[in-house]
């Protein structure tokens, strides 16, 4: 099998009837990307910088990040690397911060809402990565958007940025696109009216599952809740894609879901673009890939969508592939 697998490094990442989509990888450190390399990545399509933040005293300086955000982007040459920008809180703290203690922290004050509060760290992030762009290929991505405002606010804070690198005469590239990551329902639900403003989604079901099911991701007990094969997750993954292929944009997953063998073909029928994993799943998902029609699993769409629960899912999905 693992023989079988590292045939698959160089191929491309094309279904039996033709169809191309991309396989990229997740990754927290820059030291991740040989990884990625090795196993035949065709991107990062989830970049975690909260690493850059946890398990020291003080926060990065702007210098630290653009090194490690240079380091990821030129080792990558042209191929995509999606920078989320930090995600901190729900159960991701920062001792040096000393943020008050929280009844729900997965609903309380993380990710962007604390950037869009504690502007200069923000800021300091995307200076740094705007410095870093002209290394290769970077997109930007925020995390936990729930409404339109905090992308608009966001992105304002990043174009003010930029402004102020070209007037300070530093040089950015201008090509990077501006995307969110859609794990909160609310932005799900409204996805058509994002699709008009980003330039691209990326799904993160390890929270858009917990918030739509209600089940913390954490919690042993009500894990037999955490479904990601629930038809509640696959109308709003569906729902995602047909408004950003409505207007032309493209959608990636870089939730767990998005390396998993009976997710893989239901998420093929549904039109996701990019899939992003663990760099040690990408050789087995290609191989898998190459043997499933795009078309095939495009014509059982609807009758998943409208599947009552998670069992019939799996059991269809095993019964069609
Ligand atoms: C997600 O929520 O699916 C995701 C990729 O982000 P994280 O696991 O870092 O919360
Ligand atoms: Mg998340």
């Amino acid at each position: 099998q693992k023989a079988v697998w590292a045939q698959m490094k160089d191929e491309a990442s094309v279904t039996s009837d033709g169809k191309q989509v991309e396989l990229a990888a997740n990754i927290g450190t820059p030291e991740d990307v040989e990884s990625v390399l090795n196993n035949g990545g065709e991107g990062i399509g989830l970049y975690r910088t909260e690493f850059l933040y946890m398990g020291k005293s003080e926060l990065p300086t702007e210098d630290e990040q653009y090194d490690a955000y240079k380091s990821v982007l030129e080792k990558m040459g042209d191929k995509p690397v999606v920078v989320r920008t930090l995600d901190i809180g729900g159960d991701k703290e920062l001792s040096y911060l000393d943020l008050p203690k929280e009844m729900n922290p997965f609903l309380g004050f993380r990710a962007i809402r604390f950037c869009l509060e504690n502007e200069s760290i923000f800021r300091t992030q995307l200076r740094a990565l705007l410095r870093a762009s002209v290394y290769g290929n970077l997109k930007i991505m925020f995390p936990m958007i729930a409404t339109l405002e905090e992308f608009r606010q966001a992105k304002e804070i990043l174009l003010d940025e930029k402004n102020n690198l070209s007037n300070e005469g530093v040089a950015v590239s201008d090509q990077i696109e501006v995307g969110i990551m859609v794990e909160i329902p609310s932005t799900a639900v409204t996805a058509k009216q994002f699709a008009k403003e980003v330039d691209f989604f990326s799904i993160g079901t390890n929270d858009l599952i917990q918030y739509t099911m209600a089940a913390d991701r954490m919690n042993e007990q009500v894990s037999y809740l955490y479904q990601p094969y629930h038809p509640a997750i696959l109308n709003l993954v569906h729902n995602v894609i047909e408004a950003a292929h409505g207007e032309g944009k493209w959608v990636g997953m870089c939730g767990e879901m998005a390396g998993d063998p009976i997710a893989i073909p239901i998420l093929l029928g549904l039109g996701l673009d990019e899939f992003s994993m663990s760099a040690t799943s990408i050789l087995q998902a290609r191989t898998q890939l190459r043997q499933l029609s795009k078309e095939d699993m495009q014509s059982h769409k609807e009758t998943l969508l409208s599947m009552g629960t998670a069992d019939e899912v799996v059991a269809f999905v095993k019964e069609i592939t």
